[in-house]
């Protein structure tokens, strides 16, 4: 239901960009994604093309670009790249680390005629 969610919002945002610039087909729908928010691109995928159905959208390519987990440590001041969510403390001091990247959702653009 999570991918769900995200979808519909999604949906809505390509439905609004439709209408406000009279777009007769989009073909690519861009995302920026950050990995803590786990979310399963083809079931998201899946999701907006049964949304879109029926608009000037239906059959888009969903595009995702993932963004990396960053962390940043206050102690030390290293920054780096968390491979997992789990790994949440710093490397070098192994104090606890700020994320600083990686919770991103952000609607990038559409491709469209
Ligand atoms: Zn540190």
């Amino acid at each position: 239901m999570h991918e769900y969610s995200i979808a519909a919002a999604l949906a809505d945002r390509v439905r609004e960009q439709i209408e406000l610039h009279r777009l007769r087909r989009v073909s690519v729908v861009r995302l920026r994604i950050g990995r803590l928010r786990g979310v399963v691109v083809e079931n998201l995928s899946m999701f907006l093309g049964l949304l879109l159905e029926g608009t000037a959208a239906a059959g888009a390519k969903l595009e995702v670009d993932e963004v990396p987990i960053r962390l940043s440590c206050p102690a030390c001041g290293m920054v780096a790249e968390a491979p997992e969510v789990w790994a949440l403390h710093c490397p070098r001091c192994m104090g606890p680390a700020e994320i600083v990247a990686g919770k991103e959702l952000t609607f990038v653009s559409l491709e469209a005629e």
